[in-house]
């Protein structure tokens, strides 16, 4: 009697979902996604005054649902909460704080691209996020000189510079494109030669792990470049079991991690390292730890140089060197991100 090797069922040969919710759950959610104060704090059980919420800073209240689910009831200083709430301090004007401290506006080389270092280009490929973070350093981005059409044209751009060896896709967050149109982009990367890698940097496996669809997954793997996700998690809260599986299902992916350094939030180095110890655990290495750049409205969540090193320092006294991000901080016209050395005062 001769033995056959058993076929594999279909479900098996194709990209492994990465959780049990379906293919469109994040555009449900994206949809009903907390965008007025006072739900919030209901959901929270919080009063206004207990959080010096406010209304109407300009940059509105925006948090999928998902990602209020791991927030503390009743905890006012809660490290996700303030991430997310609008407050009255944003409105407050403090010298030395502008709209374009970066200076992104010299970098544009083409509606939607930007480029400050060698090697590397950034497409503005999504004018929005899933989530309205209040210290975002993008926050006063004219997003809509940079819209891009049907058909991307910044690439043509990339198409003319040999030079660009890898594309970043940024924003707002690229995941915020819906399959077809982000399959459209990374399609269109994938096949300009000289692009040998593709980055994306997303907040959307964070705060919307459903975003990573069985789709999605299929079209990473199809691309004949090396593909590298760089998360965005500043807390080890962040991290829950649909961040585990999504993070698993990219798990052939480089994944990294940015973090900003922020007041209130994670400026602690226990909090930084246990962070750094859950993303590990998720396959994803710590990359960055960004000082916060001088954005209007987001100095509240400042902390000194010599604060943000002492802390760093005693981070490496806690990790593995390998777990331990790097210290930087972004200068205009610098050809790198700046390097803060742990060591000194
Ligand atoms: C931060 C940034 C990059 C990426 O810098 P890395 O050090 O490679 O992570 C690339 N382009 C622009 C415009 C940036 O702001
Ligand atoms: S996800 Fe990133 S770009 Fe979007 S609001 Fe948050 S910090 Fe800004």
């Amino acid at each position: 009697m001769t033995t056959t090797a058993p076929v594999p069922p279909l479900e098996m040969i194709e990209p492994a979902s990465p959780g049990p919710w379906p293919a469109d759950a994040w555009r449900r959610e994206l949809a009903r996604a907390v965008t007025d104060v006072g739900e919030l704090l209901d959901l929270l059980a919080l009063s206004a005054e207990q959080v010096d919420a406010a209304r109407g800073t300009g940059f509105a209240l925006r948090a999928p649902r998902p990602y209020i689910a791991r927030m503390r009831r009743g905890d006012p200083r809660d490290p996700l909460l303030r991430q997310v709430l609008p407050t009255a301090r944003e409105s407050q004007s403090v010298p030395g704080y502008g709209v374009d401290p970066l200076r992104e506006s010299s970098a544009v080389i083409d509606a939607g691209l930007l480029r400050k270092y060698a090697g590397r280009a950034l497409l503005i490929a999504a004018g929005a996020c899933a989530v309205n973070c209040r210290y975002c350093f993008r926050r006063h981005f004219p997003y809509a000189e940079h819209r891009q059409g049907a058909d991307f044209p910044a690439l043509e751009a990339v198409r003319r510079d040999a030079a660009i060896k890898e594309v970043i896709l940024s924003g707002g967050d690229p995941l915020m494109l819906r399959d077809a149109r982000f399959a459209a982009l990374v399609r269109g990367i994938a096949g300009i030669d000289h692009v040998r890698r593709i980055r994306i940097h997303t907040r959307l496996p964070v705060v919307l792990p459903q975003r990573v669809t069985a789709a999605l997954l299929e079209l990473l793997a199809s691309v004949p470049q090396r593909v590298v996700i760089v998360l965005h998690f500043n807390h080890g809260n962040e991290i829950d079991g649909d961040c585990v599986r999504a993070l698993a299902a990219l798990g052939r992916f480089t994944l990294l991690n940015q973090s900003v350094l922020l007041r209130g939030v994670n400026d602690d180095a226990d909090t930084l390292a246990e962070l750094s110890e859950r993303l590990f655990a998720a396959g994803v290495l710590p990359y960055y730890l960004h000082l916060p750049d001088a954005v209007a409205g987001t100095a509240h969540f400042d902390l000194s140089e010599t604060q943000a090193k002492a802390l760093h320092r005693r981070m490496g006294a806690l990790l593995p060197g390998y777990l331990n991000p790097r210290l930087v901080r972004e200068m205009p016209g610098l050809e790198a991100k700046e390097l803060l050395s742990a060591s000194g005062p």
